[in-house]
C-alpha cells in the first residue's frame, strides 16, 4: 500500500503542524530527482505484479467462513523463509488489514523482446501461493484471492472474534480495530488521522441490489446518531477505512526507458483503466448484502476520504480553504503529455506549482505534482521529520503514496538503479492464478503494443471519469457502453467535419473490435505479435490468456462478480432478500478455495481454457 516507514507515529494534531514543512520538502525532493534524472535514458523495460491475498478461516463443523486476523504471524514466517530463499522468488509485505498479505515476484520481469517472461508469470504466482499455503497447512486457514469478503463487517466476521468499539482507531459500528494490521504503525495511524482530519467517520453508501423480498425502503437500525445521519436509505452503509483498504487488487508496475516514455504510457493507460475495471469486476457484496455494483472502487475512495466539510463543498469556505472535488483515492485528473484532453478542474497548490516551474519542470508535470500536494500528510513519523532534499525522498513519497489514483507516475527512487515507472492500479483480483496471470499479461502486452505502434487512446478526462462510474455497475461488461477513441493509430487521428474522435462502445467492441468502429485491443495485440519474433510456446501461452479476456469481454465467460452474484442468488439458503447468509458465504468461500487449489475448475469463469505453462 505504499511507503512503509517505521518509527513513532505522530497524531493528527502534531502532523498538522508539520504538514507544510513536509509538503514543501517533498516538492523539493521531487524537484531534485527530476533535475538529476530527467535525462536518464535506455532503462530496460521491466515490470512486476503485486497480488493482495485474503486469509480465510473455515469452521467446517459450523459451516462458517471468517476473515483470519492473525496475518502478522503468518507474514513473519513467510518473511523468514524469504530470507533463506537463495533464488529470491518472492517478496512478502504487510497490507492494510490483519487478514491480508501481499506478495510480488522477487525480481521484476525483464522484457527482452521475445515475450518469453509470459511463460513464467503464472508459475511464479503459483509458487507464491504455495509458499503461503504450505505455511497454513493444518490450520483451517486458506489464502484466497478475492477483492472483497462478502460478509466483511457482519457480526463476528473475524477469527479470532474481535468486536467493534466506540473508542480506538476507526470507531466503526462494524469493523474492529483488531482487523487493521497491528504491528506496522502506518495503517492505524492513517485510519485515525484520516478520521480526525475529516472531522467525522468516513461514510460509504453502496446501492442495495433490490430483490423481490428486499424490504422497501431498505433501512437499517443503527444505534448511533451520526451513523443514522450518514446512512442513505436503500444503500448498504459502511463507516470504516477497513471496508475499502481491506479490499484486494492486482497491480502492475512498468519501468519505461525514459521519462518521456513513462509519461506517454501513463497517458495511454488512463482510458484503459475503466475497461479493465469492468472486465475484472469481483466485488458484488459487502457487509452481508448484495449490492447493485460489482467493483470496490467507490468503497475505497470513500474509505480514505479525509476531506473536511469545506473541502467537500458542504460548508461555506473560509479564506485559505478550497473545494477539492475528489477523495485522495480516485481517478487521475490530468494527462501528462498534452493539455488537450484535460477538461476537468485540476486543483493545485499555487506556491508549489511556481516552485516546480521555476525549478525547470514543465507545465504538465508541475501541475500533476502540485495537484498531488494539495493533500496533507496523514501518516508521519517523528524520526523522519528531518531529511535531505538531495538524497532522500520520504516526504515526497509520503504524499505520493497516499494519493491512491487509478494510475501512478513514479520517479526513480534515490540511491537505486530503478528508472521512471508507471503503475496500473484498478484491476480487481481474480480467484485463480491463471486468471490473474491472464489479466497481468493482457495489460503488459498492451503496453508493448502502445509503445511499438505509438497508439493514441486519448479521451477527455471527464469521459474517463464517466466510464469509471459506469464500469462499477452491475455486469457493466454486458450492459453498459463506454466512451472510447475510435481511431488509435497516430496517423489516423485527424477529425473529419466535426466528427467526434470517440463514441460509446461496448466492452466487447473495445476489446474484440467491430468493423467501422474500433479495431479492438486484442486484434491490435495480435497484429503486434505477428510482427515480433515470438516462439511457438510463448505464442501459445499468450493466446490462451487473450482468449480468456476475449471471452470475458464478449460475455461468453462470466466476470468474477457475475459468477459470485449468481452463486449467491441461486443458493438454497438465499431468501431473495439481498442477504448473503453465513451458510451462503461459507459455501461460496469453499468453492473459491477449490478453484484456487485446482481441485475443481469453473467453466463459467474460465470455460475449457487451461494455462499452457
Ligand atoms: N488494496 C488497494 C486496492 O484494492 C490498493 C492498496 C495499494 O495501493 O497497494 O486498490
Ligand atoms: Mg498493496
Amino acid at each position: 500500500m505504499g511507503l512503509l516507514s517505521v518509527g513513532t507515529a505522530l497524531s493528527w494534531s502534531e502532523t498538522k503542524k508539520y504538514a507544510y514543512h513536509v509538503k514543501k520538502a517533498g516538492v523539493q525532493q521531487f524537484l531534485a530527482i527530476y533535475n538529476r534524472l530527467k535525462g536518464r535514458k535506455k532503462d530496460a523495460l521491466k515490470w512486476g505484479d503485486e497480488l493482495e491475498y485474503t486469509l480465510v478461516y473455515f469452521d467446517h463443523e459450523k459451516k462458517q467462513a471468517k476473515l483470519y486476523i492473525n496475518g502478522p504471524s503468518i507474514l513473519e514466517k513467510l518473511q523468514a523463509k524469504q530470507e533463506e530463499d537463495a533464488s529470491k522468488s518472492s517478496i512478502w509485505v504487510p497490507e492494510y488489514a490483519s487478514y491480508m498479505l501481499e506478495a510480488t515476484p522477487g525480481k521484476p520481469w525483464v522484457f527482452i523482446g521475445d515475450l518469453s517472461e509470459f511463460n513464467t508469470v503464472e508459475a511464479n504466482m503459483k509458487l507464491r501461493r504455495q509458499q503461503a499455503l504450505t505455511m497454513l497447512e493444518g490450520t483451517g486457514v486458506s489464502l484466497l484471492t478475492i477483492t472483497a469478503f462478502p460478509r466483511i463487517g457482519c457480526p463476528s466476521f473475524t477469527e479470532p472474534l474481535a468486536l467493534p468499539s466506540q473508542d480506538g482507531v476507526c470507531r466503526s459500528l462494524f469493523f474492529p480495530d483488531e482487523a487493521i494490521y497491528p504491528t506496522h504503525p502506518r495503517f492505524r495511524t492513517l485510519t485515525k488521522n484520516i478520521r480526525e482530519r475529516r472531522g467525522a467517520k468516513v461514510a460509504m453508501n453502496l446501492p442495495i441490489f433490490r430483490d423481490v423480498n428486499t424490504p422497501s425502503p431498505f433501512t437499517e437500525t443503527l444505534d448511533d446518531d451520526d451513523a443514522r445521519a450518514a446512512a442513505l436509505p436503500d444503500h448498504v452503509y459502511m463507516d470504516a477505512m477497513g471496508f475499502g483498504m481491506g479490499c484486494c487488487c492486482l497491480q502492475m508496475t512498468f519501468q519505461a526507458c525514459s521519462i518521456e516514455e513513462a509519461r506517454f504510457l501513463y497517458d495511454q493507460l488512463i482510458p484503459i483503466c475503466p475497461v479493465v475495471m469492468a472486465l475484472s469486476a469481483g466485488s458484488p457484496a459487502f457487509r452481508g448484502y448484495l449490492t447493485d455494483t460489482d467493483c470496490r472502487w467507490d468503497v475505497i475512495s470513500g474509505s480514505v476520504d479525509c476531506r473536511t466539510k469545506q473541502e467537500r463543498g458542504l460548508e461555506p469556505l473560509t479564506s485559505d480553504k478550497f473545494v477539492i472535488p475528489k477523495s485522495r483515492y480516485g481517478t487521475v485528473d490530468s494527462y501528462l503529455c498534452t493539455e488537450k484532453y484535460n477538461d476537468i478542474d485540476v486543483v493545485r497548490d499555487e506556491e508549489f506549482f511556481r516552485l516546480l516551474k521555476d525549478g525547470g519542470v514543465d507545465e504538465l508535470i508541475a501541475q500533476h505534482v502540485a495537484h498531488l500536494f494539495i493533500r496533507d500528510p496523514v501518516s508521519l513519523f517523528q524520526e523522519k521529520l528531518e531529511q535531505s532534499i538531495e538524497t532522500d525522498a520520504d516526504h515526497f513519497e509520503n504524499i505520493q503514496s497516499t494519493n491512491w489514483q487509478s494510475m501512478r507516475f513514479k520517479p526513480p527512487p534515490p540511491k537505486s538503479d530503478i528508472g521512471w515507472r508507471v503503475e496500473f492500479r484498478v484491476c480487481e483480483i481474480q480467484m485463480t492464478d491463471f486468471e490473474n496471470a491472464a489479466f497481468a499479461c493482457f495489460v503488459v502486452l498492451l503496453t508493448r503494443v502502445i509503445l511499438s505502434f505509438g497508439l493514441n487512446f486519448y479521451l477527455p478526462i471527464s469521459k474517463v471519469d464517466e466510464n469509471t462510474k459506469v464500469a462499477q455497475r452491475k455486469d457493466a461488461v454486458r450492459n453498459e457502453k463506454f466512451y472510447f477513441r475510435r481511431k488509435p493509430f497516430p496517423d489516423d487521428c485527424e477529425v473529419v467535419d466535426g466528427e467526434l474522435e470517440y463514441e460509446q462502445m461496448s466492452i466487447n467492441t473495445i476489446v474484440n473490435g467491430k468493423k467501422g468502429h474500433f479495431p479492438g485491443l486484442i486484434p491490435l495485440m495480435n497484429r503486434y505479435l505477428d510482427s515480433v519474433d515470438v516462439d511457438a510456446e510463448t505464442r501459445c501461452t499468450i493466446s490462451v490468456y487473450l482468449k480468456l479476456i476475449e471471452q470475458k469481454a464478449n460475455g461468453e465467460l462470466m466476470t468474477t462478480a457475475r459468477w459470485m452474484r449468481e452463486f449467491i442468488t441461486s443458493h438454497h439458503d438465499y431468501r431473495r432478500d439481498s442477504c448473503v447468509s453465513e451458510l451462503i458465504n461459507y459455501d461460496l468461500m469453499c468453492a473459491i478455495d477449490r478453484f484456487m487449489r485446482g481441485e475443481e475448475s469453473c467453466r463459467q469463469l474460465v470455460g475449457d481454457l487451461t494455462s499452457s505453462t
